[in-house]
């Protein structure tokens, strides 16, 4: 099958970070051809005259099927926020994580998200979710010490369970999930590390987001999370570290060392007021792969990486009194090519190139908030001035899963529906 989108501002994200005006070709899901005009016509041919066209967003944290849960624990202390959202999740079912996975799916897709990281259990009844949106979801399947969890059985066997039985299904990649240091004993850890490289699989889990998972790990094992991680062994290059916010630079180089890549969550530790930032300079200049998260539905309460990208940028340098510390290129980055790199997938996507699969996002290039529309500009444009909003049409893996503001492979209005029949009954 061919697609054409025609006469469109691609920002390629490609090694020179060049913007081309032109056409883009896509056959069977690959791209072909970047830039230059395409003589004849195609299966789909979209006008894209004016638009601007950037690589499929990624997502590199979330909890995708807590979408349903937005907006039930706001403006609390972090413990009185973790109670209420503990006590609503225990009590949730097949149906409401089935419900919230497919309204945080389409509420990715409307703002230009194609791949996402997830960490949560369940992951095979969001994977049914991800499966039918047509994107592509990385799901760790949360492992945790047994005495913790509200799984059934034990969570190291539950995932090993999930990737049997998911492996090899296109766009779905099953993953290992880690809880944090504050639920999970080094045997747990290495388990599930061994199980992670023996199989080629993803390892994420939350590192450092509170002060007080740092202090009560020095007092269980002497040593900050990051420095225990690394002491015994755990950190790899599979491995994505979320939130990071609280380490010290002995742990960045820790985790330089060991290859292991983060995902930053600034609007998350900004709602909850956890008071960490992600030391990115430090990570940037020890070599660090920093992606971007935007974190459950609880702590953000959106899925828009457009948001998270700008508030990621602002955040940096309002801390470090330093407007040079994160330019509008490198935010892109972090959510486009960087965040292929961190999940290890940077061969396929992250970047508009001859070769690579058809992950792509069309804005409107005509919208009052994109313009003046100049080349020269467009990037900054993307971040600090647009939203999800923007997005009229999402190819993932070349198929239109949006298009002209329409999702294509979800019946929207009663994923919407269902959605709120969830939360109804699970809310009261
Ligand atoms: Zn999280």
């Amino acid at each position: 099958m061919l697609t054409l989108i025609r006469d469109a501002n691609i920002v390629t994200q490609n090694a020179e970070r060049q913007i081309i005006r032109g056409d883009l070709m896509v056959r069977d899901g690959t791209i072909e051809q970047v830039g230059g005009t395409v003589r004849g016509s195609a299966d789909v041919e979209i006008d894209a005259a004016g638009d601007i066209v950037i690589p499929g967003l990624i997502n590199t944290h979330t909890h995708v099927s807590m979408a349903i849960l937005k907006s039930i624990a706001d403006d609390l202390p972090f413990p009185q926020f973790l109670n209420k959202v503990f006590a609503v999740d225990a009590k949730r079912t097949e149906r409401d994580i089935r419900a919230g996975a497919a309204q945080g799916c389409v509420e990715m897709i409307r703002s230009g998200t194609t791949t996402f990281l997830d960490l949560y259990y369940s992951e095979d009844i969001i994977a049914k979710a991800v499966d039918q949106a047509g994107i592509r979801g990385i799901l760790g399947w949360a492992v945790l010490d047994q005495q913790f969890t509200t799984q059934s059985g034990d969570p190291l066997e539950n995932c090993k369970r999930f990737h049997q039985q998911f492996k090899g299904r296109e766009r779905i990649y099953p993953a290992v999930g880690l809880q944090g240091v504050y639920v999970c004993s080094t045997e747990t850890f290495l388990g599930a590390r061994d199980y992670a490289l023996e199989n080629d699989l993803l390892l994420t889990f939350h590192l450092s987001e509170t002060r007080k998972e740092v202090s009560d790990c020095k007092r269980k094992e002497g040593k900050r999370p990051g420095d225990y991680l690394s002491s015994i062994g755990f950190l790899n290059d599979h491995c994505v570290a979320a939130h990071a916010a609280w380490l010290t630079i002995n742990e960045v180089r820790a985790l330089a060392a060991a290859g292991t890549k983060v995902s930053t969550c600034p609007c998350s530790n900004m709602k909850l007021a956890t008071g960490g930032v992600a030391p990115l300079p430090e990570m940037f200049q020890n070599g660090v792969t920093v992606s971007v998260g935007t974190d459950g539905s609880t702590t953000n309460n959106s899925l828009d990486l457009f948001g998270e990208m700008k508030t990621l940028s602002l955040l940096q340098k309002a801390n470090r009194w330093d407007p040079t510390v994160l330019p509008a290129q490198k935010v892109l980055d972090l959510a486009t090519i960087e965040a292929a790199r961190a999940v290890r997938m940077d061969h396929l996507i992250g970047s508009i190139e001859v070769g690579k699969r058809a992950d792509l996002v069309i804005l409107n290039g005509k919208a009052a908030n994109l313009r003046p529309a100049r080349a020269d500009t467009i990037v900054s444009n993307l971040i600090y001035s647009s939203c999800g909003g923007n997005v009229k049409t999402v190819l993932c893996d070349g198929r239109a899963v949006m298009l002209d503001g329409v999702v294509t492979t979800m019946d929207e209005e009663k994923v919407l529906l269902d959605a709120e029949d969830a939360a109804n009954s699970l809310l009261g």
